[in-house]
């Protein structure tokens, strides 16, 4: 017997008869004999509604937020949960299965007061367990909590894959599936290159990595939670059969293991490739060179809550004179230089540049550690195709190449087989 949370996305749930083939993939697990909790997300489609009408609503003035109330923003758009959790429970007693929905406050999930963007700080999952033991299934709403103003508070969008991983970790279950649209995590975009694989299992960091860097299968913070908690965190489709060979699988089901490196045995050096699109590079020209100078840069641009990406800094050649080169998202290119324009006297720069349309392409790999001339194979095969390298960043398990646009596809392509990715 294990302990499984299960978690369904908004496609697995998007309307009635595909919560009916969830409910069998429960009433499989829990024929199994496991202890099972289910964490559901809105139907697909719900929350992007709820968000509309928030949206069309008029400004309310002397909120924490220009544009409305935060904290009723939450009210409405949690509801999307309530509805799926509800209907899945009802679908698991029609099947004869002991089973009951639970609310973000009712178990309590408790979060910090960031409306909007909580973040989970404690879960009481003793009466889960409790009744887990009973033969109870909970079904949890996902992407809500309570705030310490004892307010509904929304974890951010793709929040319920956090909240699942959490409840994983509250109740020490044995592992996480989260069950999606696709089957797993893959090498790389399998729409841009056919020959993707899918791994068996990748590690925590370059899963880390692979969902921040646009490979969209989790949400980042739900990954940085396993790791930190060492939840063994499954990928795997909602769409197949769920009584198909294999399926109830305890140690192996059909997917893709997010795990502890330690239980990578045959590790490769690189893991998969992944690609951010809409990136923008912004350059200061012949900025002073002295102490202070990032500082009075970057400082004001956080405060605008712009994401800075990639920078590199030029070695100046007298000691006077540099460059920084920057990348940020496309969209915030606008109000970053409208926040240097403003700051240009303090940080004392000649000129600003800027180019949007970019994009970076990452390899990924934790083996990348104990090998030599990985980059060196990326760059000489990027030449091979002409692809021009605008920056690049390096950290210990990845390298970013940051490329014009139009070359995404054929970089992707060809970093993805140069590191012998392609199946067959
Ligand atoms: N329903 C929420 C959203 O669409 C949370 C989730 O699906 O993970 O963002
Ligand atoms: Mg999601």
């Amino acid at each position: 017997m294990a302990r499984i949370v299960m978690k369904f996305g908004g496609t697995s749930v998007a309307d009635l008869d595909r919560i009916k083939n969830v409910a069998r993939h429960v009433k499989r697990e829990v024929d199994a004999g496991h202890e099972v909790a289910v964490v559901v997300s809105a139907m697909s489609g719900k929350t992007n509604e709820l968000v509309g009408w928030v949206q069309g609503t008029p400004k309310v003035v002397g909120a924490n937020s220009p544009f409305y109330d935060a904290r009723e923003y939450d009210a409405v758009v949690a509801s999307g949960e309530q509805v799926t959790c509800g209907l899945l429970a009802i679908a698991l007693q029609a099947m004869d299965i002991n089973a009951r929905s639970w609310q973000g406050w009712q178990i309590p999930i408790r979060t910090d007061n960031a409306h909007g963007a909580a973040r989970i700080l404690e879960i009481d999952g003793a009466d889960i367990i409790k009744r887990m033991g009973e033969g109870q299934v909970a079904v949890v709403a996902g992407f809500q909590g309570l705030g310490p103003d004892n307010r509904i508070a929304t974890l951010g969008r793709g929040g319920s894959d956090t909240s699942a991983v959490a409840i994983a970790a509250a109740v020490k279950a044995d592992r996480c599936d989260i069950y999606t649209d696709v089957d797993g995590v893959y090498t790389t975009d399998p729409r841009i290159v056919p020959q993707a694989r899918r791994l068996k299992k990748v590690a925590f960091e370059e899963m880390l990595e692979m969902a921040s860097l646009g490979a969209k299968v989790l949400q980042v913070r739900s990954v940085e939670l396993a790791m930190v908690h060492k939840v063994r965190t499954f990928v795997r489709s909602s769409f197949e059969d769920p009584d198909a060979p294999g399926m109830g699988d305890l140690l192996n089901p059909p997917g893709t293991l997010i795990c502890d490196e330690d239980e990578i045995v045959e590790q490769e050096v690189v893991t998969g490739i992944a690609y951010a699109k809409d990136e923008a590079q912004i350059s200061l020209r012949r900025l002073a060179d002295r102490p202070g100078v990032s500082a009075a840069i970057f400082g004001p641009l956080a405060e605008s809550h712009i994401n800075v990406d990639m920078i590199v800094q030029n070695i100046s050649e007298d000691g006077s004179k540099t460059d920084m080169t920057f990348t940020v998202p496309s969209g915030d290119v606008e109000k970053a230089i409208k926040v240097l324009g403003e700051n240009k006297e303090k940080i004392g720069y000649d000129v600003v540049q800027n180019e949007s349309g970019l994009v970076k392409v990452s390899v990924i790999g934790i083996g990348m550690r104990s090998h030599a001339g990985v980059a060196a194979t990326a760059f000489k095969a990027l030449a091979e195709k002409g692809i021009n390298i605008k920056a690049i960043t390096t950290s210990e398990i990845k390298i970013s190449i940051l490329i014009d646009g139009p070359y995404a596809e054929l970089a992707v392509r060809t970093l993805h087989s140069c590191y012998g990715l392609d199946k067959n």
